[in-house]
């Protein structure tokens, strides 16, 4: 498949370290999920090769955070059209490299760009405070600064727009990054880098650092005086090792972890609605994002119709290779993915729930998309965050069961509910323990509101005039004698 690309150039498989691609000494392989096929092998960095990035970015720190705002607002700017302008090629690369069917990358190419357009207008909102004076000799006054070199480790379900997302607002505010992008999709990491060189960004503005040993990787990243913050998207488990390495030099984190999201059905929904969102927000690539349903909540007056409904759209979901026209659903990343799946199903099942659709893997790395009613607490997807294409159905009685269910996990990301009485609209979004709520919708991400979750699904916020917050430290300057 990336034969096909308009441009070549974007096909890169080395690391970026002061303005430099870097081949390191030993190479790894990246595979089509699809078919299993080698597509490249890219650099193999590591622990030193990390150390080396970091200098980059904080030589590159300076001279960057003393653009005026406006000029780095065009730099990022170039940077969001030269993305744009290759949606297609970085497209291509993300399906060949992620499974996901090419009309959700070239989605998911936009959504990462309109980081890169947002931040580069936040860039010159970037306002300080002027505060009442306690003595009328003194003077007050706030001002933000950029925090310092920042550092990006993210995972591999959104491969452009999980960078995007926190690379962009450092960049904005005046900070160098380093990138380590998952081992699983480094090419389109690569390919935005190699964009953001096009665009003009310094040496040593962006680096990134590809490699298989993620735990040295991050531990230098962690550990380094330098880098005074560390975003993180990925696993609860990852981020609370990270956060812990973090501890020792009090650096400053943003952390996007995983997530459990309830779909709660009431008697008084739009079912033809419902059944739509559920979809949208289950199946999409292939059930491997952190805001998926993971467990949907069906009040008994709709549950029979619901579930029926459910299953006769899940059934008529077209499994296969994301190149391949009409997929919805694309492959699993990875074998272990696909084990987790089958765990949760044979557990649902043997736990008495009942398989209305789907339920086994297919040949290769792909799963049918899946639809178990009868679902119950003791389940392990009542848990776990399934992160792939099965949907397991519960059936509740009052609003105050539905609200408990919901809200009984470690997790708190993202919350869908169906409903038309206001009131109940009202009370249900306010009682989710959830820093994101969609209300009779199962799309809710966009790059101008705050995404982020409560509880163990992380701290701070991306996105949105928020954003930007994370990469800023305020300063008071208190001023005598006037
Ligand atoms: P996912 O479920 O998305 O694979 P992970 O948390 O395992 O979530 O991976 C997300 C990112 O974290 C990837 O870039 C991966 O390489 C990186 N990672 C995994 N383990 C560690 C670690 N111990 N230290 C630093 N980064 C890690």
């Amino acid at each position: 498949p990336l034969t096909l690309l308009k441009d070549p150039r974007l096909l890169v498989t080395d690391g970026l370290i002061n303005g430099k691609w870097v081949k390191g000494s030993a190479r790894f392989d990246v595979l089509d999920p699809a078919t299993g096929r080698k597509l490249a092998d890219v650099a193999d960095l590591g622990a030193k090769e990390t150390k080396a990035a970091i200098q980059a970015a904080n030589a590159a720190w300076p001279a960057w955070r003393g653009l005026t705002a406006k000029q780095r607002h065009a730099a990022l700017m170039k940077w969001f059209h030269l993305l744009m302008e290759h949606q297609d090629d970085l497209a291509r690369l993300m399906t060949a490299e992620q499974g996901k069917p090419l009309p959700e990358a070239k989605g998911e190419v936009a959504y990462g760009a309109s980081f890169v357009e947002w931040f580069a207008e936040e860039a010159k909102r970037v306002n300080g405070q002027t505060l009442p004076t306690f003595d009328n000799n003194k003077r007050l006054t706030v001002i933000q600064q950029p925090i310092g070199v920042c550092a990006a480790i993210t995972p591999w379900n959104f491969p452009l727009a999980m960078i995007t997302r926190k690379v962009a607002p450092a960049l904005a505010a005046g900070c160098t990054v380093v990138i380590k992008p998952a081992e699983l999709t480094p090419l389109t990491a690569l390919a935005a880098a190699e964009l953001a060189q096009r665009a003009g960004l310094p040496a040593g503005v962006i680096n990134v650092v590809t490699g298989t040993d993620a735990p040295a990787i991050g531990r230098v990243l962690c550990e380094s005086e330098v880098v005074r913050h560390l975003s993180f998207t990925g696993s609860t488990e990852v981020g609370r090792i990270l956060a812990a390495q973090c501890a020792p030099t009090v650096k400053k984190m943003s952390l996007e972890l995983g997530g459990n999201a309830p779909f709660i059905v009431f008697d008084d929904a739009d079912l033809d609605s419902a059944v739509e969102g559920a979809l949208a927000s289950k199946y999409r690539n292939a059930g491997q994002t952190c805001v998926c349903a993971n467990r949907l909540y069906v009040q008994d007056g709709v549950y029979d119709a619901f579930v029926k409904k459910l299953a006769a759209k899940v059934k008529a979901m077209k499994v296969g290779n994301g190149f391949d026209e009409g997929v919805s659903v694309g492959p699993l990343i990875e074998p272990a993915a696909l084990t987790k799946v089958e765990k949760h199903v044979k557990d649902a099942v043997k736990k008495g729930g009942k398989l209305v659709t789907g339920g086994s893997r297919l040949k290769g790395q792909f799963f049918e998309p899946t639809v178990i009613s009868g679902a119950t607490a003791q389940m392990l997807v009542a848990r776990e965050e399934t992160f792939g294409p099965l949907a397991p159905v519960f059936r509740f009685a009052t609003e105050q069961e539905a609200i408990d269910a919901a809200n009984a996990t470690i997790f708190g990301l993202a919350s869908y509910f169906y409903a038309r009485d206001i009131g109940r609209i009202t009370r249900v979004s306010e009682a989710l323990e959830y820093g994101m709520v969609g209300i009779n919708t199962g799309l809710i991400s966009t790059e101008h509101v705050p995404f982020g979750g409560v509880k163990q699904s992380g701290l701070g916020r991306e996105g949105s005039t928020h954003g930007i917050d994370e990469y800023l430290e305020m300063k008071y300057l208190c001023t005598g004698d006037v």
